[in-house]
């Protein structure tokens, strides 16, 4: 074993430069090299305690995998992390890891914490760049588990079903499966040719995939068991958009992040007229919200030319959004009008004009430990050609209304028990459906979850 490396910070990750990623939707950070990732994994000092595994919500064996790229073996290094995360290369680039895994790492500490996220992200790419499967011994039961919502949740209980022998069918509304790896976070963070090759790992475990398939519309849960499925997964997302009721959100050019990123990333927007989906931005793009979409929709307006400024009614440092997501926004030319809130939408001839804003001081915290915005009675007008809207998401509605026995909470949140399963017996649920608008991991960890509780519903039943 080579000696620890006890530099404090972690190897920098080569990006694009900020005034040229501005204006492509090529993936900004560039991943690590061998040498790069051998150098940071000696940062990890393999501690007996091991902190990071018990912050990764799907189990993954930190320490191990990363002994192994420090000894060159990145085949081992990549079926370790495989044996819990069905979905690395992804898990990599999206993950909160400063909540989780490096939020814990011994080295964080007193220094940088070892950049768990980016060495997985290598490993990951390694394995995918040489298309090479090492087949997974699946035991078989002659049982059916229908999957609903091809989302990382549904593709994390799709994937550890399968491994579990059952016979899976993933059902997605839309025509193309992975939820918001594919609709929402934009191709700039995350390839979409990367996601379909994760995809068809899971594919490849021998899960049949549906697409077009609304459960709710198309079929209902019923006409899932009737077709002999025994069990059933829900994995539907919060998928619908939030809006802030004021006046003049019905104007043109008005849009929920939802359908804006819907449009860019799914339907190739960004590439009209090749593709044939087109979106109108105008020269000025006002983005109201602080999170992480908020920033995911400044980001690929500004890669369509346009001037855009995020609008939030807290302060900078106040925004929900990731540190480093507000900052590479910033350092790609996003302008920020914090302390500032929308009241009115003013249009011309039916398309937006301006959005008349008002100013917020910050007063005590509240129930979340930010300061809150206060309403100061003055006003300002900005001239924007359109708005989109980035405040959250709730879960979709349609299951619930399409089957009174699955009790919701009054936020839309599917009601689970204990085992995960819903207040309908053989309906299990996971992911944002039942947490609200959370994260890819968490979502991936209730699929996993989900997958153990519906095995032991099933060799009980
Ligand atoms: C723009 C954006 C950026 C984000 N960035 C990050 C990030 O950087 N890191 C991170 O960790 N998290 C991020 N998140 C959050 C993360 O993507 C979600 O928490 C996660 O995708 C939830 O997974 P899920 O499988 O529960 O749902 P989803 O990914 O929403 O998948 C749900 C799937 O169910 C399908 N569906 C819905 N209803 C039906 C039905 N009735 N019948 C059939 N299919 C149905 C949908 O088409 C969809 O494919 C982001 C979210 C958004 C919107």
């Amino acid at each position: 074993m080579a000696k620890f490396n006890m530099a404090k910070t972690k190897v920098p990750m080569p990006e694009q430069d900020p005034n040229e990623r501005n204006k492509n939707f090529k993936e900004v950070t560039l991943g690590y090299s061998l040498e790069m990732a051998q150098e940071e994994a000696t940062r990890c000092i393999q501690c007996k305690n091991r902190p990071c595994v018990s912050g990764c919500p799907v189990g993954v064996q930190i320490p191990e995998f990363i002994k192994l790229i420090v000894a060159g073996d990145l085949d081992s290094a990549y079926d370790k992390i495989a044996e819990t995360n069905n979905l690395p290369a992804i898990c990599g680039r999206v993950c909160p890891q400063e909540n989780q895994c490096e939020g814990k790492c011994t080295r964080g500490i007193k220094d940088e914490p070892v950049s768990i996220g980016r060495l997985e992200r290598f490993v990951a790419d390694y394995r995918n760049n040489k298309d090479y499967h090492k087949p997974v011994e699946v035991a078989s039961k002659n049982k059916k588990v229908a999957v609903v919502g091809a989302g990382p949740s549904g593709l994390s209980a799709s994937a550890d079903l399968a491994k579990l022998g059952y016979k899976v069918t993933l059902f997605d509304a839309f025509h193309a499966a992975g939820g918001v790896l594919m609709y929402g976070i934009p191709e700039f963070r995350l390839p979409k040719t990367l996601v379909q090759k994760e995809l068809k790992n899971v594919i490849g475990l021998g899960v049949k995939l549906k697409t077009n398939t609304i459960v709710g519309r198309t079929l209902s849960l019923q006409d899932l068991f009737d077709e002999g499925y025994e069990a059933i997964y829900l994995s539907t997302g919060a998928g619908l958009p939030k809006f802030l009721n004021i006046p003049g959100e019905n104007l043109n050019g008005v849009y929920s992040a939802n359908e804006f990123l819907t449009r860019m990333n799914l339907m190739k927007a960004y590439k009209f007229p090749e593709y044939d989906t087109p979106v109108h931005v105008g020269k000025k793009v006002c983005v109201v919200g602080g999170g992480n979409v908020a920033m995911d929709a400044a980001r690929s307006a500004k890669r369509l030319g346009a001037d855009v400024t995020v609008v939030y009614r807290r302060s900078f440092e106040e925004m929900p959004a990731r540190i480093e997501e507000s900052h590479h926004a910033k350092e790609e030319g996003i302008n920020f009008l914090n302390l500032h809130n929308p009241v009115e939408i003013e249009g011309e001839n039916g398309w937006v004009k301006a959005v008349k804003v008002e100013k917020m001081e910050l007063g005590e915290a509240d129930s979340s430990g930010r300061r809150k915005p206060i309403p100061t009675g003055e006003y300002e007008e900005y001239e924007f050609d359109s708005v989109i809207i980035a405040i959250g998401q709730s879960p979709n509605p349609l299951i619930k209304q399409t089957n009174d026995d699955i009790e919701t909470e009054s936020w839309g949140g599917i009601i689970i028990d204990d085992t995960t399963m819903t207040t309908k017996d053989g309906v299990f649920a996971g992911g944002d459906a039942v947490s609200g608008a959370a994260t890819v991991i968490l979502a991936m960890g209730a699929g996993k979850k989900a997958a153990e509780n519906i095995d032991k519903y099933l060799e009980n039943k």
